[in-house]
């Protein structure tokens, strides 16, 4: 295990480095994306839509002030009043026509003089003190200001609202003859809540002066009943209802691990806190789902950087291991690996019970030539009988180069017998071979002799002894006369 780990530390390393690089750069990313929603959410899309809903109040606001002004300064309404409110039906059939051009839900005047109170349909009634539906009537007989805002809101249907102005009629000394007013639905502040709700997912609800949610759309839990009492909203619920100035507050609460962005102001003229409010992950999904796109593909990138790393690693240490075990000049096995692939042929031939011959090859008077001929027609006579020796022995045969100009053949399950009949078949290839055809340095025909020693292992016998066995057969061949093979018995 703790070998694999340091041969793969580089790509462990590295893919730790790419993790945390990648996962940061995401991260960091997704934390910026974050905070500039965030920013942008509460600082400018929430207060426009607040902006937005307060001007659709406003225009809604606007026409039946000015419908109900111009009723209760209307000269046939306060004549009418003034002259003892004589035939009823004529004001009846006023306040019809009022309603119906502008399709307004109520329309109605109440005399200060005789307390009657008149409608559109013609019923007549009269107020009184005690009785709390026609409270409003004492309220705006006391009040200082031409005319009151009064919001009815169905409380079945929280979403539709009727917006009452009581206007006062005043006679020309000012004093107070009457109250007059319509009463017409908000549709406006009704489409934006829709439209808004529908295309950004956003909430605009109202909450009176006490915090109960007076008005809301349909995406507004119907248990939602007031601030205080819902989770998240309960924790600023006092700040909300602290603040009487036009100025919006932005503020953020936590529901269902989702975090909410909140703007809310106080509308005068209601009394109402507008609210709007949009969740931070609505916005967020689209970045943390690019966020996950990018991790993805990173990860593919990475892995991909990675696998080419192990496959040019994994390559160049074979060219290493390979070059560190061949001989650069013929391309044969060098002494060192010879010496571990020796071992593994004892082993085997040991275990197999089957005979193993090493051939030790000397080139004659190799000084002399490479003296005669050039070091480089040397290099190449070298080269020549590797690729000779290559070919005319089988495949599991092993050569390596032994020394300067010394080859050494293993001969893997092969007699005394066959080896030398091998070496000596081979001895005559090379002597029979014109080494000048292969080499333009040499101009007339080049002929090499090698000496070779050959010796079969013996049971238990050592690596150096069996070397010692086929040099001193090598030297007998040298002795009587080079090109030629000994054996050692
Ligand atoms: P002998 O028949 O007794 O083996 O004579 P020899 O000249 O072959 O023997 P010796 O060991 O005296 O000479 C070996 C020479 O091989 C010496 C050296 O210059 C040459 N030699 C060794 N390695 C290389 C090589 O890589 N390239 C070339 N061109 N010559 C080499
Ligand atoms: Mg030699
Ligand atoms: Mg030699």
């Amino acid at each position: 295990m703790r070998k694999i780990l340091k041969q793969y530390s580089l790509l462990i390393w590295l893919s730790l480095i790419l993790i945390a690089g990648f996962g940061f750069i995401h991260l960091a990313g997704l934390l910026v994306s974050r905070d500039a929603i965030r920013q942008s959410l509460s600082e400018q899309i929430l207060p426009i839509t607040g902006d937005n809903a307060y001007a659709e109040i406003q225009k809604d606001l606007l026409r039946p002030v000015l419908v109900s002004s111009q009723m209760a300064h209307d000269t046939f309404v306060r004549d009418w009043i003034i002259n003892g409110e004589q035939e009823p039906e004529q004001i009846a059939r006023y306040l019809k026509d009022i309603k119906t051009r502008n399709n307004a839900i109520s329309s109605f005047l109440v005399s200060n003089l005789t307390h009657q109170h008149y409608h559109a349909n013609g019923i007549i009634k009269a107020v009184s003190p005690g009785e709390p539906r026609d409270q409003w009537f004492y309220r705006v007989a006391a009040m200082k200001s031409a005319y009151e805002t009064n919001v009815d809101v169905d409380t079945a249907n929280r979403d539709s609202m009727t917006i009452n102005i009581n206007y006062r009629i005043l006679d020309d000394s000012g004093k107070l003859i009457g109250a007059a007013g319509i009463g017409i639905p908000m549709d406006g502040i009704k489409r934006l809540i829709d439209s808004y709700q529908a295309r950004f997912h956003r909430n605009i609800y109202f909450a009176d002066q006490k915090g109960s949610i007076v008005l809301a759309g349909n995406t507004i839990k119907k248990s939602r009943n007031t601030l205080q009492s819902t989770p998240g909203l309960s924790d600023i619920a006092v700040q909300i209802l602290a603040n009487r100035k036009s100025d919006s507050l932005h503020l953020e609460y936590q529901l269902d691990n989702d975090n909410i962005l909140l703007n809310s102001r106080y509308i005068p003229e209601l009394g109402w806190h507008l609210l709007v409010e949009q969740e931070l992950t609505n916005d967020l999904k689209p970045f943390q789902d690019i966020t996950l796109i990018n991790i993805a593909i990173s990860a593919v990138i990475s892995l991909l950087i990675l696998i080419l790393l192990a496959l040019s690693i994994r390559r160049y240490q074979a060219r290493i291991d390979k070059s560190a075990a061949t001989d650069q000049l013929t391309s044969l096995l060098n002494r060192q690996a010879f010496d571990f692939v020796f071992q593994q042929a004892l082993l085997d031939s040991e275990r197999s019970r089957q005979p193993l011959c090493v051939v030790l090859v000397d080139i004659d008077f190799f000084k002399k030539m490479n003296d005669k001929h050039g070091r480089l027609v040397g290099d190449h006579v070298l080269k020549e009988i590797a690729l000779i020796a290559k070919r005319s022995l089988r495949e599991s045969d092993v050569i390596c180069r032994w020394g300067g100009e010394e080859f050494l053949i293993l001969l893997k399950n092969c007699t005394l017998e066959k080896a030398t009949s091998i070496a000596e078949n081979l001895r005559s290839m090379i002597a029979a071979n014109d080494f000048s055809r292969t080499t333009d340095l040499a101009k007339n025909r080049l002929s090499i002799s090698v000496s070779m020693g050959v010796a079969q292992c013996k049971d238990d016998e050592t690596e150096d002894s069996v070397f010692d066995r086929a040099d001193v057969a090598l030297s007998q061949a040298k002795e009587n006369g080079r090109n030629s093979v000994y054996f050692s018995e």
